[in-house]
Order: C-alpha cells, then structure tokens, then sequence
C-alpha cells in the first residue's frame, strides 16, 4: 500500500537518517510512523543515525545496583518498590553487607537509589559515599536521583547545592536520572504529587550539571502517557542539554504494571521500539541511548540496538526496582550472556566504564 507522508514525517525521516536536527513539527510528526505500515520507516531511519555515530558498536558496563532501603512513604500511584516499614517486603541493607557485595563482585559502577525514610538518612547515605569511595578506589559511584537530592536537602536543613558538594567531596562521580517519570503535569498531578515535579527535576539536574557533575536522564512510559507527552519530554531534555547540560545518556523506562497497578499491560516490545527510535532521532544532543534490559526483557533490549540505542546498561547485579515490580528478567547478567546477547543482535560488544569510556581489553580485566 502507498502510503501518504505529510511533508514534515518525509522532512523528519530524512534529517534523523542523517543526523540533522529536526524542528518541532518534524519531531511530532514522528508520532505518525506508528502505525505497522512505516513504522519500519521510522527504524531504518534511527539505525542509519546510531550506525553514523557508533558504527556497529554496543556497548555495556559491568556494574551493580546498590537499593539501601524501600522503605518510602511518597506513594507513587506507579511503585510496586515501594513499602511501609511493617509490610512483609520492606528491607533494609547494612553498610558491612553493602561492602562485602561490593567487594565480591568488583563491578566497575555502582548504581545507588532508593526509597525515601528515616532508616537510610541523608548522613548516613553521605557516609556510604565515602565508605564505598576509601574501600574502593577506583569504582564509578552513580548515585542519587534528583528525587534523592530534594529529599536530602529538605530534611538535613541544607541546600542542594551544599548536599551536592559534600557528596561531590565525599566521592560521587555521577548522578542517575530516575524520578523524571514523564515531563507531563497531568500525569505529575495523578501519580506522584509528593514528589519532585517535573520542573524541579529539571532544575535539580542544571545546578548539578553547572557543578560539573554528568548526569542520566530517563522518561517513564507506558502507563497512559501518549505520544505528545512523550515527545514534549524529548524536546525539554534536548533543550535542557543546548543550554550547557551535561546529560550523558536518555533511558527510555517500560512501564512495569506489577500487582494490583492500575494498569494492566505495559508498554509492547514495538511501542518501546518506537520509542527508542523516536529518541534517537529527536534528541540529537544527548550523546547515549539506553536499551534498559531489566524493564523490556532482554530480547526487546538486544532489538533496541537495532533502533537506534547504542548501550545495554549493564550487567547490574542485585537490581531490586525493576523486580519488586514484577519484570521476569534475571536479577543480573554474566558478563558472557550480555557479550553473546550483544553480538546476536548483530552488534559488536565493547565494555565501557561509568563516563562511557572503552575499559582495558576482557582479557586483561579477567587477569
Ligand atoms: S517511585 Fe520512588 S519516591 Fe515514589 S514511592 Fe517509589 S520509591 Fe518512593
């Protein structure tokens, strides 16, 4: 069948393929190609830019998620993490086991959030920093979402600046981009109004960003958004990266609608497709594109590379988020499943460090 492109889907499809950027109109009329006719317009098009920038590359980071507690009285309608401190699955982890994980499994990153309580206070999170940071020298710490930061400076009586920096001081390398959800005060408003706003986490992430400190960005999806919220959510990253951010990665997450949510399918393997496509070519400014294999199941991740992302996360043992919320995927990966996985999607893997940087060749690492 002969399809008809409006003359901003046909502007759009080529300016991405060749990593052009797309204006406002061009990148709303990607939401067009969502249907099963072009829908595969909209890959090619997203393969042929992450081809011009990585080739045939994917990369993946041998990493681990550190989730203290999900102790968190904010109750977002969306979180099957989150518990009350009597609920049968509320925990707590100690800092000497903490250490011990870490030590055992030597990861290059370590990935840190988790529920907002009294058991794991600011002081105590600053002091894991620094504990991780004199064990282990060398390790990546990522931790924190701007959800955190808020959090930590409301109840310490500090600013998130001074936050920043004591943490900065203590050892962080990084920050995560989680508690983004979607940039979309309608759904704010519904799912998690006690929490960081959509503006906020914007203007969290710049001042850390004019501290010098990299950041990810995510956008949630798949529980009643719709295509213009969705690409409204790009164009603000985008615009927030031209004005001096420093947002390393864009990590599209796949809704998980665990138990008794108020929604009963997550987004299918073709929507999380298209919108890692989407991405690709709307947001031409944030250097990486995430196929978050604990939310999409490992197959769809492994598709994603094909549609234009270029990293697999990691290997990310211990991951507890994703999995109290009911995703099927393994609660970690051999770093040999995710080489062969990589490279059965017809992509050559390359492991990187916590700046996305290529690590020393495997063989040196298994020395
Ligand atoms: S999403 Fe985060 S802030 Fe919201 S309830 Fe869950 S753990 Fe708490």
């Amino acid at each position: 069948m002969l399809m008809k492109y409006s003359i901003s889907l046909k502007s759009a499809l080529e300016k991405g393929a060749s990593l052009k950027r797309l204006n406002r109109r061009e990148a709303f009329s990607l939401a067009e190609t969502i249907t099963p006719e072009i829908l595969h317009e909209l890959g090619a098009a997203a393969l042929a830019n992450r081809r011009s920038r990585f080739n045939d590359q994917a990369t993946y980071i041998f990493n681990m998620h550190i989730n203290p507690a999900n102790i968190c009285t904010m109750g977002c309608s969306f979180c099957n993490y989150a518990a009350s401190a009597r609920e049968e699955h509320a925990y707590v982890l100690e800092e000497d086991d903490i250490i011990e994980k870490v030590k055992r499994l030597n990861p290059t990153e370590t990935h840190i959030v988790g529920g907002l309580n009294k058991v794991w206070p600011y002081e105590r999170n600053l002091n894991l920093v620094r504990l991780l940071r004199q064990n282990f020298p060398c390790l990546h710490i990522k931790a924190y979402t701007a959800v955190e930061i808020a959090f930590f400076a409301k109840t310490s009586g500090k600013t998130m600046q001074q936050v920043l920096e004591e943490l900065l001081e203590a050892g962080l390398d990084g920050m995560p981009g989680g508690g983004a959800e979607i940039f979309s005060e309608r759904l704010y408003k519904k799912h998690w109004p006690n929490k960081c706003s959509p503006k906020e986490w914007l203007e969290i992430h710049k001042l850390a960003h004019s501290m010098g400190i990299t950041t990810n960005s995510t956008m949630l999806f798949g529980f009643g958004d719709t295509w213009p919220e969705r690409i409204e959510h790009m164009l603000a990253l985008r615009r927030a990266q031209d004005e001096g951010g420093r947002f390393m990665c864009f990590i599209p997450l796949a809704f998980q609608p665990g138990q008794g949510n108020f929604i009963e399918q997550g987004p299918t393997p073709l929507d999380t497709l298209a919108v890692l496509a989407i991405a690709r070519l709307v947001i031409d400014n944030i250097p990486h594109l995430k196929s978050y294999w604990p939310m999409t199941g490992l197959e769809t991740a492994a598709a994603g590379l094909s549609w234009g992302a270029d990293d697999m996360d990691g290997t990310i043992n211990e991951e507890k988020i994703a999995h109290l919320a009911g995703a099927p995927t393994p609660k970690g990966l051999a770093r040999n499943r995710m080489i062969e996985t990589i490279s059965m999607a017809g992509f050559l893997s390359v492991e990187r460090d916590g700046r996305f940087h290529e690590v020393s060749s495997l063989e040196e690492i298994m020395d």
